[in-house]
């Protein structure tokens, strides 16, 4: 079922390529086909690099939403990334394995493992295809030897090297004048590389020492780098061609260039491999860009520790555009906590209203679905809806279709609830707005939401009986023990806001610094 491509606003997306704003047509009509640069496993994920993969659910989420099917690939780079990423360094994974004193193959399980988890508790739809590095070697040996036989590459005593001048227009999506690159602007470390910006395609090991990974091939044993992975995963599997390339925009300067160059060489012809190259903003907190070698940063797992839900990270990631920096704090996180549990809470109140249906097992069901397009889930959800519905929807599908500006879609959902429309068509519209929110407003408790921290002296329960002690004694005009309550409350970490309307809102008190 297509009509919705038809029927809704001409989907518009930022392609970095250009920098523009551009309408968005998919090679084939009913598939639309995406590749997203994964994690590199020698640690868990931080909150930033899982924006990226929420960034990139919601663009699939909304063309699924708009009748389109969806092959996602995302990879898991076990092997190659360097420390640094102008291709200098020690490899990650290997540094990861001597820190932590465990095997190398066991750290990459590990770490995969938790990044999946991270994703489904943010309920971001798993791919079509997890694409593993160190699955596909002897593909990358394979592209490698074409690279070579394409005249452009250069060995050197450290590995086979990819030499940037040979393709016309290097660097055009990082906007990098050539010139600036013959000056030096980078700075060159590997002895023997013709320009600053060549970069490693097969990395020989040591003569000194053996890596934990390491394969044979025609240039000595080794490992591929890290940019070669991802033009032969992605083209194996998406073709020389496909629809769009995602990552976060640390990519675009470096890695996606390098891939762009490896592509062209491939295939002998100019075109980037990907039509539509975008890139997510940075999360940042107070001290900057969060980035794993810090070693200081948040992850999901220190956020639910903390008494977060995992969703409330979600919708804080789409109340930003998601080509915007996205600021975080414990603080900005508590207030999306509220904000989700009032939409959790509305819709739980409205369901009491309407009988069961089948339709509303839609929404959950749809997070277990790989690959399959909306469509078809959204016309039933929207099956004789009334203009008023219609019209709000067709707004959602306006924003949404103006390059994912979720920031403008979220009071949309406040607007649906405080409508004119009957329980039923309240809770059809936010049922279909929420295929593409994905914040799983229909099979998420109130409960679940007000998880404590583990070391919480009341449990989310004890909070929750208090809380409605303390709203009984108000509307008795008992103040004296309304107030004895809150009392007790403060002083078990728990902060009231009192609104306008019943039930109040709590959460955990959050340290001064914080606030
Ligand atoms: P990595 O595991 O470092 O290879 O990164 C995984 C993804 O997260 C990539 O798409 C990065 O560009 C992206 N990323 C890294 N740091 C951040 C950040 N602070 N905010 C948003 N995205 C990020
Ligand atoms: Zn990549």
């Amino acid at each position: 079922m297509t009509a919705h491509v038809t029927e809704g606003a001409p989907l518009r997306l930022f392609n970095s390529l250009n920098r523009k704003t551009e309408g968005f047509t998919p090679m084939d009509p009913v598939q639309t086909r995406i590749y997203s640069c994964g994690p590199t496993v020698y640690n868990y994920a931080h909150i930033g690099n899982l924006r990226a993969y929420v960034f990139t659910d919601t663009l699939r989420r909304t063309l699924n939403w708009k009748g389109q099917a969806v092959k996602h690939v995302i990879n898991i780079t076990d092997v190659g990334h360097l420390t640094s990423d102008q291709d200098e360094g020690e490899d990650k994974m290997e540094l990861a394995s001597k820190a932590m004193e465990r095997d190398i193959w066991q750290i990459a399980d590990h770490f995969t493992q938790a990044f999946k988890n991270d994703l489904a508790r943010l309920n971001v739809l798993s791919p079509t295809l997890w694409s593993t590095a160190t699955d596909h070697i002897h593909d990358m040996i394979a592209f490698a030897q074409a690279l070579e036989k394409a005249g452009v590459t250069y060995e050197l005593e450290t590995g086979l090297y990819f030499d940037t001048t040979k393709v016309s227009g290097y660097g055009a999506l990082a906007l990098t004048p050539k010139e600036g690159q013959a000056e030096g602007a980078r700075v060159e470390r590997v002895e023997g590389k013709r320009n600053p910006s060549d970069f490693a395609i097969w990395r020989r090991s040591p003569s000194t020492g053996k890596r934990q990974m390491e394969w044979l091939s025609p240039w000595g044993p080794g490992a591929p780098g890290w940019h070669l992975e991802c033009s032969v995963m992605s083209m194996k599997y998406l073709g020389s061609r496909f629809d769009i390339h995602t990552g976060g925009i640390d990519h675009r300067e470096i890695h996606h260039c390098n891939e762009i160059a490896q592509n062209q060489a491939f295939t002998g012809q100019t075109h980037p491999g990907a039509h539509w190259w975008m890139h997510n903003n940075f999360l940042i907190d107070r001290s900057g860009k969060m980035s794993k070698s810090k070693g200081e940063f948040a992850t999901l797992t220190s956020l639910v520790a903390k008494g977060f839900h995992p969703l409330a990270l979600r919708l804080m990631c789409l109340s930003t555009h998601y080509r915007s920096e996205l600021e975080f704090s414990d603080e900005i996180l508590a207030g999306q906590l509220v904000r989700l549990k009032r939409l959790v809470g509305a819709v739980s109140a409205l369901r009491q209203r309407v009988e069961p249906a089948p339709w509303m097992r839609i929404p959950a069901e749809i997070g277990f679905s790989s690959g399959a397009a909306f469509a078809f889930p959204r016309a039933i959800l929207e099956q004789g809806l009334p203009g008023a519905a219609k019209k709000i929807l067709s707004e959602f599908d306006r924003e949404l279709a103006d390059d994912l500006m979720t920031p403008r879609i979220l009071p949309l959902l406040d607007e649906t609830l405080h409508g004119k429309m009957t329980p039923e068509e309240t809770l059809r519209v936010l049922a279909s707005m929420d295929l593409v929110l994905g914040l799983n407003l229909f099979a998420t408790r109130r409960s679940d939401l007000v998880l404590r921290p583990e070391t919480a002296p009341l449990s989310a329960a004890e909070v929750e009986v208090l809380m409605a002690q303390r709203m009984q004694a108000r509307s008795a005009r008992d103040f004296t023990a309304a107030d004895r309550i809150r009392d007790q409350l403060n002083a078990a970490g728990v902060d009231i806001m009192d609104g306008q309307i019943p039930p109040w809102e709590w959460r955990p008190t959050l340290p001064v610094s914080q606030k």
